[in-house]
């Protein structure tokens, strides 16, 4: 059987990925090869598992790009939805306000101790980047200091693809071709536990802040995981570190937690692994509503909101997207937060269950250290991840299809394989997994 005989065996898988082929232009694609790996048709979705259209199941072990908490179709989330669909499904926030709005920016801005008491609402994780961006340099241009108008980004960081956000990204097989086009943002080296560089990742920021405070406005970082990098790690010192930095150089720290919030890599926030004082900014996306509607979070300070506070329009932030605060999305976010409520009895104690599930997972990867086919096998919470050391040409492809072949949906960046999946974990998910992937290895290394 050949690589992409599976996914084309039935006529009317077939016929799904022709028309999709002809009509949608898929995300993050190369239309001309999508013929090779070509889109997997899903019917339905039932906890961690996607069923195609001919019954196979996958196990959907990158939560649909990091997006999914309690796997797929889950009842509580969609009673909350369905509630809210029958109350009021969407109104503007400009000039009106909900009751899901209200309370999500309530119990978020308590999540941070009040530290963060301000909840500005975008759509997607790159329309979030936008806005603190904007409100960072507005922030400083209202008091007076508009020559801070310059952005710091991480090396290999990922902040979403739309301009403003790609300016600060460093990736660039996303970045390259639009490069003439983004604004210029310093580029600072990024600490990983690989290698062992966090002290000289923090001189380098140093070394940039003590030089350039006057013209910078934000450092931007992915707290304690660099997602799209491909799974790189740091320790919480680093940030505690880069906390102190910013503060002495006055310039504002913006945590992207859009990837590693809402427990993923075992606290609520990564960024409470920290112990330091909270950043100015910090980002929430994608698990926030569970996988289910679009929506993102910007939270902020008394001191950013307070700058805009003017009779004076054009000092306010003016900014805006049509669904802004969309009900139905922030009734499924506060269905997720019940879950994180403490109380387990009342279905809420997700967070000691994540801690439990990542065990389990380290427990059933363990042999894997000993494979001398990877290195660099780590984890976080609920990520997991290990570097492939003869890869070879177009792996991710490979093992993508090859994985698909053992029930199991996985999308390697480039030769790193991980596993960031639903909140869903137990001991015989963890050795389903851990089997899939070895035998996908085996399957593609061989
Ligand atoms: C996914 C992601 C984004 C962008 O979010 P979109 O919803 O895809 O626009 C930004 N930052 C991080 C860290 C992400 O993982």
């Amino acid at each position: 059987m050949s690589e992409s005989s599976i996914s084309s065996s039935s006529p009317v898988m077939r016929d799904w990925q022709r028309r999709s082929l002809a009509s949608v232009w898929h995300p993050c694609t190369q239309m001309a090869r999508a013929a090779s790996a070509p889109p997997l048709p899903i019917a339905r979705g039932e906890g961690p598992w996607l069923i195609d259209h001919e019954g196979r199941r996958y196990f959907d072990a990158n939560s649909s790009w990091w997006v999914n908490l309690f796997g797929h179709a889950d009842a509580r989330l969609n009673a909350a939805i369905k509630q809210q669909l029958d109350t009021l499904p969407h109104v503007m926030l400009a000039g009106c306000t909900h009751e899901p709005a209200v309370r999500l920016a309530e119990r978020l801005s308590a999540l941070t101790g009040g530290a963060l008491g301000h909840v500005f609402f975008g759509s997607d994780g790159a329309s979030a980047v936008e806005i603190a961006l904007k409100q960072s340099f507005h922030s400083w241009r209202n008091r007076g200091r508009a020559g801070k108008r310059e952005f710091v980004c991480l090396k290999n960081g990922y902040h979403g693809e739309t301009i403003g956000a790609l300016a600060v990204t460093d990736v660039a097989i996303f970045r390259d071709a639009y490069d003439p086009l983004l604004m210029r943002a310093h580029i600072v080296e990024s600490p990983d536990s690989r290698r062992g560089n966090e002290a000289q990742a923090l001189a380098a920021m140093r070394a940039l802040l003590e030089q350039r405070h006057a013209e910078i406005a934000a450092v931007i970082v992915e707290p304690l995981i660099q997602g799209a990098a491909g799974m790189v790690m740091h320790e919480p010192s680093y940030l505690r570190a880069l906390r102190a930095l910013c503060t002495e150089f006055e310039v504002h720290l913006i945590a992207d937690e859009i990837a590693v919030g809402c427990g993923r890599s075992g606290t609520f926030f990564a960024w409470e692994q920290a112990e330091a004082p909270w950043p100015d900014f910090l980002l929430l996306s994608k698990g926030i509503t569970g996988g289910t509607l679009p929506l993102s979070l910007v939270l902020t300070t008394e001191a950013v909101f307070q700058a805009f506070w003017s009779e004076d329009v054009t000092r306010g932030f003016l900014h805006s997207h049509s669904y802004t605060g969309n009900a139905l999305a922030c009734a499924a976010a506060n269905a997720v937060l019940d879950r994180f409520e403490p109380d387990a009895a009342a279905g809420g104690g997700q967070l000691a269950r994540n801690r439990e599930q990542a065990a389990l997972l380290a427990a059933a990867f363990a042999p894997l250290a000993a494979d001398t086919r990877i290195e660099h096998l780590r984890q976080r919470g609920l990520v997991l991840a290990f570097d492939v050391k003869q890869a070879g040409e177009r792996f991710a492809e490979r093992f993508h299809l090859a994985a698909r072949r053992h029930e199991l949906l996985i999308r390697p960046i480039g030769s790193t394989v991980y596993l960031m999946p639903p909140y869903l974990i137990d001991a015989d998910a963890a050795q389903f997994l851990f089997k899939a992937v070895l035998a996908s290895l085996d399957h593609v290394l061989a």
